[in-house]
């Protein structure tokens, strides 16, 4: 698994704290650094395996089809069959962009759609309207990209439950495989953040926030999708391949400021999320050796978070006891599910997973 981080955006949106930056002059550059990151990193890419690719940002489509190609020409051989995600805001989507990425091996696209509703979409300031997401949509697909994928959010200011129930709806009208959906997060320092504590927006109160998420499951349901991590929904067998593999904890190789990796085993990495040093191809790192009792806790607040749960025969025996004793009265009550010889939560469950996560983890 190998992902890239993509740092460029044209503009910022309000909720966003994610590592980018809306300096354009930089990509060039950025490039250069990434491919020569690539080449000193190369032993450690094949050994991950590029079986799944994925390029994330920020916004990768912010990139030329020629910046692309040569990302991917500096990656190992992407072997037949893997599964490669680029993610895209909807107003990127041009004749441009998508002859650009017929030069690559890309055959996933992930779009942050975020809300169909206009006056939601400026209130976050998202650059696009609702109308560029379905031309985005059509226009993938006319050009034989139907691996599509689409970003939801709720709990957003001025996002009604008459509205959320249109976005929903909406965006499953357009029938494509894959959706995730994400409550709104309020992340210290974010524009957004500030305008709540100047009293200027309010937060979605938690009842409205649940009945918000209760609608997005029915629905997907009632539209034969399955619901396979707590904020992921596919049609069969459509699931994210690199995403579920980080729920695995598989090793991944991350390139670019920001990008963390991780060994498969007790190192993780984490870039320096400093871009103008990165473009002058200083790569600063630091490296994590997580402890046994830091691998339990991953494990449960990852593997808990899907369908497939975790396997009791493979968590560390001196965890076990531990786990199923605090299992035990969401076993009772109807949250979790123990079976054939997995740990998993409940359709019920689900709604109140990070309280069992947190029961569950030391
Ligand atoms: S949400 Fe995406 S497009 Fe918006 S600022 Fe964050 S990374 Fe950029």
């Amino acid at each position: 698994m190998i992902y890239i981080h993509v740092p460029f955006c044209k503009s910022r949106c309000y909720y966003c704290d994610f590592f980018s930056s809306v300096r354009a002059d930089l990509t060039e550059s950025y490039v250069d650094a990434l491919c020569a990151e690539a080449e000193s990193r190369r032993d450690e890419m094949e050994r991950a395996c590029a079986d799944t690719v994925y390029l994330g940002g920020g916004t990768p489509s912010q990139l030329t089809g020629v910046q692309l190609r040569r990302i991917f020409d500096a990656l190992p051989e992407v072997p037949e069959g893997a599964e490669v995600t680029i993610e895209v805001n909807p107003d990127d989507v041009t004749d441009e962009l998508v002859s650009g990425l017929q030069g690559t091996p890309v055959n996933r696209v992930s779009m942050g759609v975020q809300s169909l509703d206009d006056d939601v979409l400026v209130k976050i300031n998202r650059r696009h309207r609702s109308a560029d997401a379905v031309r985005a949509v059509n226009m993938l697909r006319e050009a034989g990209y139907v691996n599509l994928s689409l970003d939801l959010m709720y709990g957003l200011p001025g996002q009604t439950m008459e509205k959320w129930q249109r976005d929903v709806d909406g965006v499953l009208a357009l029938d494509v495989p894959h959706l995730s959906a994400y409550s709104l997060q309020w992340e210290e320092g974010t524009v957004l953040t500030r305008m709540r504590d100047r009293g200027e927006v309010q937060e979605a109160d938690e009842e409205t926030s649940l009945a918000m998420y209760r609608y997005l499951v029915d629905s997907t349901r009632k539209c034969g999708m399955e619901h396979y991590e707590i904020s992921n929904f596919c049609k069969p067998g459509m699931y994210s391949r690199h995403n579920s593999g980080y729920w695995r904890e598989e090793p991944y190789v991350g390139l670019g400021p920001g990008a963390h990796s991780y060994d498969g085993h007790r190192v993780r990495r984490s870039n320096n999320t400093c871009l103008e040093d990165y473009c002058a191809g200083r790569v600063m790192y630091a490296e994590e050796h997580l402890t046994d009792d830091e691998l339990y806790d991953e494990m449960i607040m990852k593997r808990l978070r899907t369908s497939a749960g975790i396997c009791v025969d493979e968590v560390p025996a001196e965890h076990v006891e531990y786990m199923l004793k605090m299992a035990e009265r969401h076993i009772r009550s109807g949250r979790m599910v123990l079976e054939d010889g997995r740990l998993r939560l409940s359709s019920e469950g689900i709604f109140v997973s990070n309280d069992i996560m947190s029961d569950l983890m030391l």
